[in-house]
């Protein structure tokens, strides 16, 4: 085992599955250096709070990004809208489901974030933070 670079060592990404984001490039890291974890809209599910403990515990990730990003599907899109295109295209009734839209993405970020920081299944001294990626420009803004 060699020695990981410091910059790469323990990080946890939580992203959309926008294809615009490649999540090590936007961070100037190679294979290898990052856990990433992807679902439509960035957000923090059971699924991934669940993925971040075996992160944390057995992988050794120390610090979580939760990267949402400008103009993403689902925060520009309304619940009723999704339902509609969907049953439009497939005449499947997909209202049972969750998409966890977004309405406000500060907000969304600053609960999701709030949820891995307060989720007690994680070793204690975890940093997590919130960010929103620019996909016209690459640029990465903190936002909590
Ligand atoms: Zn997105």
């Amino acid at each position: 085992m060699g020695l990981e670079p410091r910059a790469a060592r323990g990080l946890g990404i939580v992203t959309c599955m926008d294809s615009r984001i490649e999540p090590l490039d936007m961070l100037g890291l190679k294979p290898g250096d990052a856990k990433i974890i992807r679902n439509a809209g960035a957000r923090v599910t059971e699924d991934v709070l669940r993925t971040l403990v075996l992160a944390t515990h057995l992988l050794g990730v120390e610090r979580v990004m939760v990267v949402a990003h400008t103009n993403c599907k689902m925060a520009s899109a309304t619940r009723d809208q999704v339902i509609e295109i969907i049953e439009a295209e497939s005449a499947i009734d997909v209202r049972s489901l969750d998409f966890r839209l977004v309405a406000d993405q500060r907000e969304s970020l600053a609960v999701d974030v709030q949820k891995i920081r307060s989720w007690p299944f994680l070793p204690p001294g975890i940093v997590v933070g919130g960010f929103v990626y620019d996909v016209s420009n690459g640029r990465l803004l903190h936002v909590t």
